[in-house]
C-alpha cells in the first residue's frame, strides 16, 4: 500500500531471510554427514531425596564456520525441512551409546532423556529408530525416557495410540515436555500412556513473580499425582523456586541452580562423585 519501493524492501528482506535459511539448509544437511553435532547433557534429581536420576540429552551444532549454533535456532529448520529424522536416529543412537558405556562404568541407576520432534513420528519411522538403537548399543530400556511435547499428541488415531504403548511397553518411559503450553483438551492424557510430566520452564520461571503462575504450577502437580505420573520442573534457577516446588510436592527437578547442560566428560566426573543437592 504505501507503494512498490516499499515492497521490493520487503521482498529484498524475504529473498535474503530465504536465502540465509538455504544456505543453513545445506550446511545442516553436512553437518548430519559430517558429524557436526555433540550432546550436552543437564543433570535431573529427585527433590525428594535430592538424589542425581539422570540426564536430559541436548544437542548442539558444531559448526566450523557458525560456531556452536543452539537448537532453539535449528531445530524448526530441521524439522521443516525434514533433517530432524537423521539428526533425531543421530542423537537417539548417540544417547544411548553413551548411556550404556557409564553404566558400565557403574552408572547403572541413571536414566538417559531424549527429545523427540513430532516429525520423528510423522515423517520417520520412530518405533524402528528406537528398537535399532536400543539393540546397537544394548542400553536396558529402562534406563532410557523419551520426551515428547503435546503438539506430537495431536496425532490422535489408534495406530498411534497403539505405537506409543508398544514403545512404554518395552520398559522405556515416556514424558511429555513443555507441560501447559499446548492448547488440546487434557484427555489425551487417560488415552496415552505416559510416565511424567515436565512443567513448562515459563510457569517455573514466573513462579516467585505472581499467583497464577503458582495455582498453574500447584494445578498441574495434582493433575499428575491423582494420574499417578512423575512431575518434573525444569528452568529451576533459584533456591526460592526449588522450595516453593518442594513444599507442593513436585518430585524432579532441573534447572539452571543446580546446573547447566554440559559436555559428556563433564557429566560423566559428575556423576561419578554421586552428588546430591
Ligand atoms: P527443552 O526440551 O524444553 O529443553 C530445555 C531447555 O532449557 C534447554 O535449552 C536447556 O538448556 C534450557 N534450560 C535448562 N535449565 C534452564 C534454566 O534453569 N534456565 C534457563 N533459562 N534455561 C534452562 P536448549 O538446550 O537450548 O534446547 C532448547 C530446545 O531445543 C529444547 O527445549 C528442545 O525443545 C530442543 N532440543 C534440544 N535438543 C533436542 C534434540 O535432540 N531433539 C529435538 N527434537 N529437540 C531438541
Ligand atoms: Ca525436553
Ligand atoms: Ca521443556
Ligand atoms: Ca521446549
Amino acid at each position: 500500500e504505501a507503494g512498490r519501493n516499499t515492497f521490493r524492501f520487503f521482498s529484498e528482506d524475504i529473498r535474503s531471510s530465504v536465502t540465509e535459511s538455504l544456505h543453513l539448509i545445506s550446511s545442516l544437511r553436512q553437518a548430519v554427514t559430517q558429524e557436526e553435532f555433540v550432546l550436552h547433557y543437564q543433570p535431573v534429581y529427585d527433590l525428594h531425596s535430592g538424589r542425581l536420576l539422570g540426564a536430559e540429552a541436548l544437542v548442539r551444532w558444531q559448526n566450523p564456520k557458525l560456531g556452536m549454533v543452539s537448537p532453539g535456532l535449528f531445530i524448526t529448520l530441521a524439522e521443516k525441512s525434514g533433517l530432524i529424522v537423521d539428526i533425531g536416529q543421530w542423537v537417539l543412537t548417540e544417547a544411548c551409546r553413551q548411556m550404556q558405556a557409564w553404566r558400565q562404568e557403574g552408572a547403572t541407576d541413571l536414566f538417559v532423556s531424549v527429545n523427540l520432534s513430532p516429525v520423528q513420528f510423522s515423517r520417520g519411522n520412530v518405533e524402528a529408530v528406537i528398537a535399532q538403537a536400543l539393540r546397537e548399543t544394548g542400553l536396558d530400556p529402562r534406563q532410557l525416557e523419551l520426551e515428547v511435547t503435546e503438539s506430537t499428541l495431536i496425532h490422535d488415531t489408534e495406530k498411534f495410540i497403539t505405537t506409543l504403548g508398544r514403545i512404554q511397553h518395552s520398559g522405556i518411559r515416556m514424558s511429555i515436555d513443555d507441560f501447559g503450553t499446548g492448547y488440546s483438551n487434557l484427555s489425551y492424557l487417560q488415552r496415552f500412556p505416559v510416565h511424567k510430566l515436565k512443567i513448562d520452564q515459563s510457569f517455573v520461571r514466573r513462579l516467585m513473580q505472581g499467583q497464577k503462575d503458582v495455582a498453574m504450577v500447584s494445578a498441574i502437580i495434582h493433575l499428575a499425582k491423582s494420574l499417578q505420573l512423575t512431575v518434573t520442573a525444569e528452568g529451576v534457577e533459584n533456591e526460592a523456586t526449588r522450595e516453593a516446588l518442594t513444599r507442593m510436592g513436585c518430585d524432579q527437578a532441573q534447572g539452571y541452580l543446580f546446573a547447566r547442560p554440559m559436555p559428556a566428560k563433564d557429566f560423566e566426573a559428575y556423576w561419578r562423585t554421586r552428588p546430591t543437592l
